[in-house]
């Protein structure tokens, strides 16, 4: 066995799991403690900054630099006592995860004495020299100042020795360059436009919501195993590798139990998510070996993005502990189930109800009608920009490949559901409906059962599922920022209920009553959005044929599905919301491109590097045995060695003529990487590099995957599927 590998495995042998030991066995007693909460700034902020704090978070307000001093103060003192040493605004950059710079509290002072400082100015704006971050063209370079400016709607936290503030990060001209401006705005123009359509149905609404609560699945790979595979480490998944014998197709691993290693991480990513206020409730086996899941109850949508991205570096830093890497990654195997982030998302008013639950009486299932077809209306709208709004390099591999949703963008409602909407396109008649025929709708829209969930069969195979109180999109990737699918969600609604509420109010001008108006324009965007429904198998070929006869996208890559973004309908949308300016939603779509491009270029570097020096010098090993056992062989039986020795020689073509193509395979995609790299247009150049390089990968793989299945089991210089998928 070579040594490096042979060294890798040992280090696993005799491995235990960790102990690990709650603060409490009562999570009441620790939950939050590293969280600047109601609760801790009711004791470290004097009255009036915790009053100007609180009108800040309901209402957007700023805060006045006096009382900034003040609130800096007390979120100073609060961070010392509980071992801070630095702080740091904590922001979401559009490369996907968080960026910080630690500044630390004390300042040298007067006589080599040093002070703690951290005060209102500190708090509120920094300007972190963000040069190398991605900008899209909207900053120069060379002027390098966007700046951070604290999000009080989400409190500030504890994570290790550093205070971290939760902010938006902006350009100096003041455009986005994050995930959380744009959701922020999102979150403000769905308030305004759904508590205007509540008003229809309760005037004591004033402010609706978008909750979000996130599925977020992941492999755990030994980590010895993980530091002798480069492509891992370096692109987060698997470039080569060929299936082991043994993979999901038992499907022995979801129903099984946790294996002990993964339950002691479990149970300190639950505790360490527990002090920082990140509610996670659920964990579980998924489909793949060491494949699993973890989800916290909903929340804010807001609150449940920053969370979301939070635990994904608390996995990192809980995982090193307990030795595992933590794949994020879409697709980390190749022929296994990938991961994704299910997003189930709803909208909840400060009246304590759930827009899209139905309710008790006939009228609050009517209102819970007119947000669940607005929503069918805004998805069959806007679903080229949804599509957009998952893609990445890594989703391409995920979307219609085992076990996840196709890249066409579809919603299941079930039985129940659709036959309430088919009722109500025969029933309601243009203009005015006869009273019975109203009492008889209203009497089935009364009888929608409030709990849907045991009456729908769930459908797990739709990208866009109701699932009896929210709707759950199942297409985010598992890397994503849930923040750009929610942004998009929040503001397709929004949109959606503004042209609603138009609408139902032209016909109440014109002499119709409120409720024969909200059906009869219901009606139609129940017939208007048909062709975005979809109750059957969604993993199946016939989906395909029947989704392209009703017109639907299925944009399998991301260049292509990025130009979504670029429709003038979707321009418009975003400008009619404020959510994005033109200029920032061009950025986006720049660096969006730059980043898959990046992604594929990496990807292709690291497969050129593995096939050339870890591959094929493993390959003339294996030669290099089977020359010397013909040699022997000839010597040994003379001219009978030919037929003796028929499967050693056979194998010795074997490997050479693979070896030759893949070489020969990997100077081709080097010439094609050479060409794409000198195209400067960041569209053109990632449609390059996804036509022209990344078509090489599958091609290189094969070859060397075929050799993996030749070669002495102990010359092969990379840790194998079966190892990497069912170590424990
Ligand atoms: P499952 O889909 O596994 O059966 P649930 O239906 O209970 O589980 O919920 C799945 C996820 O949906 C959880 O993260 C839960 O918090 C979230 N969820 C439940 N209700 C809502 C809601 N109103 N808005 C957003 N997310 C919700
Ligand atoms: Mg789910």
């Amino acid at each position: 066995m070579s040594t490096y590998r042979f060294q890798t495995l040992q280090t696993l042998l005799g491995r235990t799991p960790l102990k690990v030991d709650p603060p409490s066995n009562k999570v009441s007693e620790f939950y939050g403690e590293s969280v600047f909460n109601v609760d801790a700034m009711k004791k470290h902020l004097t009255d009036d900054a915790y009053d100007s704090v609180m009108e800040a978070i309901k209402n957007g307000d700023r805060i006045d630099r006096k009382m900034a001093d003040q609130v800096a103060a007390g979120m100073r003192e609060w961070a010392l006592s509980k071992g801070a040493t630095h702080y740091t605004h904590w922001f979401q950059p559009l490369t996907g995860r968080t960026a910080e710079k630690h500044d630390a509290f004390f300042e040298p002072a007067e006589g080599g004495r040093a002070i703690e400082r951290f005060g209102g100015s500190q708090l509120v704006q920094q300007e972190p020299d963000a040069s190398s971050l991605p900008s899209g063209g909207i900053r120069n370079t060379f002027e390098a100042r966007g700046y951070t400016a604290w999000d009080p709607t989400s409190p500030a936290f504890i994570f290790g020795k550093t205070l971290c503030i939760p902010t938006v990060f902006v350009s100096y001209t003041g455009e986005a360059l994050d995930f959380k401006t744009p959701l922020l705005n999102s979150i403000s123009v769905l308030d305004k436009a759904a508590v205007a359509v509540c008003q229809y149905f309760d005037k004591n609404v004033t402010k609706v919501t978008a909750t979000l609560g996130w599925e977020q699945e992941y492999f755990l790979i030994d980590y010895a195993l993980y530091t002798a595979r480069p492509d891992i480490a370096l692109t987060g998944r698997t470039l080569f590798g060929h299936s082991s014998s043994k993979g999901q197709q038992l499907d022995d691993h979801y129903f099984g139990s946790i294996h002990d290693r993964a339950v002691a991480f479990m149970k300190e990513l639950e505790i360490e998510s527990h002090k920082l206020g990140i509610p996670v409730k659920t964990r579980h086996n998924e489909v793949a070996p060491n494949q699993f899941e973890c989800a916290p109850v909903f929340e804010e949508v807001n609150l449940a993005v920053d969370h979301n991205q939070l635990i994904m570096d608390v996995m990192e830093k809980v995982g090193r502990k307990h030795n595992f890497y933590i794949a994020l990654h879409e697709k980390p195997f190749a022929g296994m189930n990938g991961s994704g982030k299910h997003n189930n998302w709803s909208m909840a008013t400060d009246t304590g109800v759930n827009l899209l639950s139905p309710g008790k009486t006939p009228k609050t299932n009517f209102r819970f009608l007119t947000f669940f077809v607005n929503t069918l209306k805004a998805v069959h709208d806007y679903a080229d920009l949804i599509r957009a709004s998952i893609a990445s390099a890594g989703n391409d591999h995920r979307l219609g490949a085992n076990e996840a949703p196709p890249a066409i963008i579809s919603a299941f409602i079930g039985s129940e559901l659709t036959s309430i909407l088919d009722e109500i396109e025969k029933t309601v008649k243009p203009g005015k409906m006869t009273p019975d025929e109203k009492s008889q709708l209203k009497l089935r829209v009364g009888r929608i059962p409030d709990i849907l969930l045991d009456n729908t069969d769930r459908n797990r195979t739709s990208p866009f599922a109701f699932t009896g109180n929210k709707f759950e999109l199942r297409a985010v990737g598992s890397t994503a920022n849930c923040a750009g699918p929610m942004t998009v969600l929040n503001t397709v609604m929004a949109k959606q209920l503004r042209d609603f509420k138009k609408e139902v109010d032209a016909l109440i001008i014109s002499g119709q009553k409120k409720d024969d108006a909200i059906f009869s324009i219901l009606k139609r965007y129940i017939i208007e959005s048909k062709n975005i429904r979809f109750e059957g198998n969604g993993y199946g070929d016939a989906w395909v044929k029947e989704a392209e006869k009703r017109g639907l996208s299925n944009v399998k890559t991301t260049p292509h599905a990025l130009d979504f973004f670029l429709d003038k309908k979707v321009k418009d949308l975003f400008k009619a919301t404020k959510v994005l300016t033109p200029t920032e939603l061009e950025a986006r779509y720049e660096i969006l491109n730059e980043n898959y491009k990046l992604k594929v270029q990496i990807e292709s570097r690291v497969i050129g590097d593995i096939a050339i020096n870890h591959i094929i010098p493993a390959a003339f090993q294996y030669q290099n045995m089977l020359l010397e056992n013909v040699k022997g062989m000839k010597d040994v039986f003379g001219d009978q060695y030919q037929e003796l020795a028929e499967t050693q020689i056979e194998e010795l073509r074997e490997v050479s003529e693979r070896v030759n193509r893949i070489k020969k395979l990997v100077y081709e995609m080097v010439e094609e990487r050479k060409i794409a790299n000198k195209i400067e247009d960041a569209s053109k150049q990632a449609k390059q590099y996804c036509e022209k390089v990344f078509p090489f990968f599958e091609k290189i793989r094969y070859e060397v995957d075929k050799l993996e299945i030749v070669i002495d089991d102990n010359l092969w210089p990379l840790p194998k599927y079966r190892e990497l998928l069912f170590a424990k």
